[in-house]
């Protein structure tokens, strides 16, 4: 979001035709939000924005392979990329040549794949890290939007909500901020690990279990976020 509001406000140096956005119900609702807020200013600035679904929903993979995993992490290749792979087909049918924008910071240099200043002929470009901007710039920024609703105050990075590799902290943050995807999300592991069981294997989520880990978040998890909530709220004066 931060790239974007520097790229419409940059249209000399950064001209951009199209945005596309890899549409998947497995977000965050704040992420869908901020999503919505984007397509706005797009369509606002007179800019195509373009919502890409995968072929097939989230529940439908899921019914086939089960929870994701770190081994059978199908959420991406089979679900997310399907997207990368409709916009790929699209651009093969277009006479042009592609520049994408992608957020690098300019802290970020390992993963850059051309020098910062040298843009012009590449099929990437890092308008971010092209004007300085540092990571914590942004995460600093974040916590002042009030569209994040708060979520960068309590976590640092945004995945998916239905991610094998959440965290405890981020499971007790969908906890409180989406508690029926909470259930669910608890839900569709418990299933899986009865499914695999079913089978005479043994999957068990991060090592321990669905009801191991759900009982730490409920009990503990839970408790280490409002704590820290509550504690940035006081001001120097409560203390
Ligand atoms: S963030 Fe998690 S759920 Fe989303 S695609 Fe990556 S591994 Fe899968």
């Amino acid at each position: 979001m931060f790239m974007l509001g520097l790229i419409l406000s940059n249209q000399d140096k950064y001209p951009l035709d199209l945005v596309v956005n890899f549409d998947l119900e497995i977000e965050w609702q704040v992420a869908k939000n901020v999503i919505n807020e984007m397509e706005r200013r797009c369509k606002e600035a007179g800019i195509p924005f373009v919502r890409i679904k995968p072929r097939k929903s989230w529940e439908d993979l899921y019914e086939k392979y089960g929870f994701p995993n770190a081994h059978a992490r199908w959420c991406n290749s089979d679900y997310k990329l399907d997207c990368k792979k409709q916009l790929n087909e699209w651009i093969a049918s277009q006479n042009c040549r592609p520049v994408a924008y992608i957020g690098l910071c300019a802290d970020e240099k390992k993963r850059f794949k051309y020098e910062i200043g040298d843009w012009e002929n590449q099929d990437v470009c890092y308008p971010l890290a092209e004007e300085g901007i540092e990571e914590s710039t942004i995460l600093y920024w974040a916590r002042k939007q009030s569209i994040f609703e708060g979520y960068y105050d309590n976590l640092d990075r945004m995945g998916c909500k239905r991610c094998p590799f959440l965290t405890m902290k981020e499971m007790a943050y969908l906890k409180q901020s989406e508690p029926e995807e909470y259930e669910a999300l608890f839900k569709y592991i418990k299933d899986t690990e009865n499914m695999v069981a079913s089978k005479g294997k043994k999957w068990l989520f991060k090592d321990k279990g669905s009801e191991v880990i759900r009982n730490r978040v409920d009990t503990k998890w839970t408790l280490i976020l409002e704590n820290e909530q509550n504690y940035k709220q006081l001001t120097i004066f409560d203390l």
